[in-house]
């Protein structure tokens, strides 16, 4: 017996369709819908969207685009309390900074008063009813798992009674959380959503839309599916721990006179190790002070991995890697990282900075000279030209790129060892200097005349290659290293009684002020890439950058060992 083997890596993986587009396809084989596709994207205006989001705005755009169908975005926004206008704003921006227009924009508050309507015709047709319990009453009233829960004393209360008091609940007759609306559906059903689940509740909350015309609210189930069913959704895509909540989604459209019969269907959320994807969780994060805000570049959210230097496109690829499945798992980090590296890859200026600064004097270069060297922006893109790269006598370089013992197989400088600046020449170390403590403070070299362009005088071959950068014209600016805000693969795999925060990394933010940089980045545009040779990739900080005074956010590191990179021209 042989077993095919498994697909190495993802990008071996034959690309087939998922699931979704496999019930798609059979919907409208079936010939449902009069053959639409209309799906729609439902945040809750309570945070900043996230890559969990990203996942789901990707499958329900990509959805409607495939399909030539439409795609709404629908602000749930039936929970006023946890709801704000910055949210609401932020979340337009962000899906359409992802890549995606939405063809409607709705509100489940548009429909506030269709959902009372709806509300009333259940009273009226006997499947809803007016409860005094209190809230406390009605989740003891429901059982739980194992056990079946009992009916309200009010469970049979006529229809005409329930509607009266309905209408009083309305007109705020009655204090927050004295009376519910319930639907009449099953107390001893196995399906604890079934047993009837509260529709409306008295709540006086100013609405960011509405504002006080309403004191009673709808709840997220009564709600959901009747919007999907008055915009006409055809499939309304969710994650898997709304599957059983399905059988009242449809229980609802059974028993209400909805303009069209959308259907539900679940796919797994995302998770992604090191990474928390909880709107709950990044706004105590927020509040707490944890992190400078909803984003910073270290947050999950959109708008902080768009201001560490995420790009719409990778964030794309990564959505279409990971694919869409019915079985939860989490993906690694890596994935996403290696996503950002492939685009920015394609796509980032190649610039030089030195985080590490040491010396070194080019002692056969003349002094005041300066010579300008066209240097490559981007190998993997020969429309991004090049530009001029001063060079001068005393130049900057990583003290990581130089060793006074090297090691076997060391190829960067040391003593009596040559290596090439990057674009430049090759030069010699003749001299170690030491201040009084005898720290190294100055290396002097010499270079080879002959060595420009990847030549050498005598055709000798120079293994090393490092990035340096003009003392005379090299500019400073802070760099921001940032690693995993959490140190544990799983981070809210706490024990019990253990706050979820515990696995945060106190090493997630290293900032570095003494780099030099090449002084071409002076004016860099905030939002702009680089990818800083050696070193990784960067952007230009959005909000903190000046005119003239950027500051920088590494996006990530090279994937490249040094190793790998030093064998290049
Ligand atoms: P959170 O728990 O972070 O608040 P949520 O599901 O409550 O997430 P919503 O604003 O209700 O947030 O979500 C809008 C849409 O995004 C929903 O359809 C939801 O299923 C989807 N979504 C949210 N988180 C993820 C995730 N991690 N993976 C995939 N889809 C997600
Ligand atoms: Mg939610």
């Amino acid at each position: 017996m042989s077993h095919d083997n498994p697909p190495s890596t993802e990008a071996e993986k034959p690309r087939s369709r998922h699931f979704v587009q496999d019930e798609i396809d059979a919907d409208l084989a079936a010939g449902k819908n009069e053959g639409r596709v209309q799906t729609r994207f439902p945040p809750e205006p309570n945070g900043y969207l996230h890559l969990g989001h990203a996942k789901s705005i990707c499958l329900n755009f990509g959805l409607a685009r495939e399909f030539g169908g439409k795609c709404n975005l629908r602000f749930d926004d039936t929970n006023p309390s946890k709801e704000e206008q910055e949210y609401v704003d932020s979340i337009q921006a962000d899906v359409a900074w992802l890549g995606f227009q939405w063809d409607a924009l709705f509100y489940a508050s548009d429909f506030f008063e269709e959902l009372y309507q709806y509300a009333e015709h259940l009273i009226r047709t006997g499947f809803a009813y007016v409860d005094d319990l209190t809230p406390d009453q009605v989740s003891e009233y429901r059982g739980s798992l194992d056990k079946p829960g009992k009916p309200s004393p009010f469970r049979e209360r006529a229809p005409a009674e329930s509607l009266d008091l309905f209408r009083r609940m309305r007109a705020g007759e009655f204090p927050d959380g004295a009376r519910t609306l319930r639907a009449k559906i099953d107390m001893s059903s196995p399906n604890p959503n079934l047993r009837d689940p509260v529709l409306y509740r008295i709540l006086r909350a100013h609405h960011h839309r509405t504002g006080d015309a309403w004191c009673i609210y709808p709840m997220y189930d009564f709600a959901h599916g009747q919007c999907d069913a008055l915009e006409k959704i055809t499939h309304s895509i969710c994650t898997l721990e709304f599957e059983i909540h399905r059988p009242l989604y449809d229980w609802f459209l059974d028993h209400l006179p909805v303009p069209s019969r959308p259907r539900q269907i679940e796919f797994a959320r995302l998770n992604v190790t090191y990474t928390v994807l909880s709107k709950r969780k990044l706004l105590e994060l927020v509040k707490s002070n944890i992190v400078a805000g909803w984003d910073d570049p270290r947050m999950p959210t959109l708008s902080g991995m768009r201001r560490r230097g995420y790009t719409p496109a990778a964030l794309r690829a990564f959505c279409d890697t990971i694919g869409v499945a019915r079985f939860n798992s989490t993906v690694d980090k890596l994935v996403l990282e290696n996503a950002v590296r492939d685009d920015l890859n394609k796509t980032a200026l190649r610039v030089m900075a030195v985080l590490n600064p040491l010396k070194v004097t080019v002692e056969n270069f003349p002094e005041g000279k300066v010579e300008w060297i066209d240097a490559v922006n981007n190998p993997e893109d020969a429309t991004a030209g090049t530009r001029p790269l001063p060079f001068s006598r005393t130049v900057w370089i990583d003290r990581d790129d130089f060793r006074e013992d090297p090691p076997k197989g060391y190829f960067r400088l040391s003593p009596g060892k040559e290596v090439r600046l990057r674009y430049a020449y090759c030069i010699v170390c003749k001299e170690v200097r030491r201040d009084a403590r005898g720290e190294i403070v100055e290396l002097v070299c010499t270079y080879d005349p002959q060595s420009a362009r990847g030549a050498t005088s005598d055709g000798r071959k120079v293994k090393g290659v490092i990035h340096w950068v003009s003392a005379e014209h090299a500019m400073e600016a802070p760099l921001r290293l940032y690693d995993h805000l959490f140190a544990a693969e799983h981070p809210d795999d706490v024990p019990e009684g253990v706050d979820w925060k515990a696995n945060l990394n106190p090493k997630s933010l290293e900032i570095v002020s003494g780099a030099k940089l090449e002084a071409s980045l002076k004016d860099a545009k905030p939002g702009t890439q680089f990818q800083f040779e050696r070193v990784g990739y960067f952007v230009a900080d959005a909000v903190d950058s000046r005119p003239g005074a950027p500051v920088f956010n590494r996006t990530a590191t090279l994937r490249d060992t040094w190793a790998k990179l030093e064998k290049r021209g």
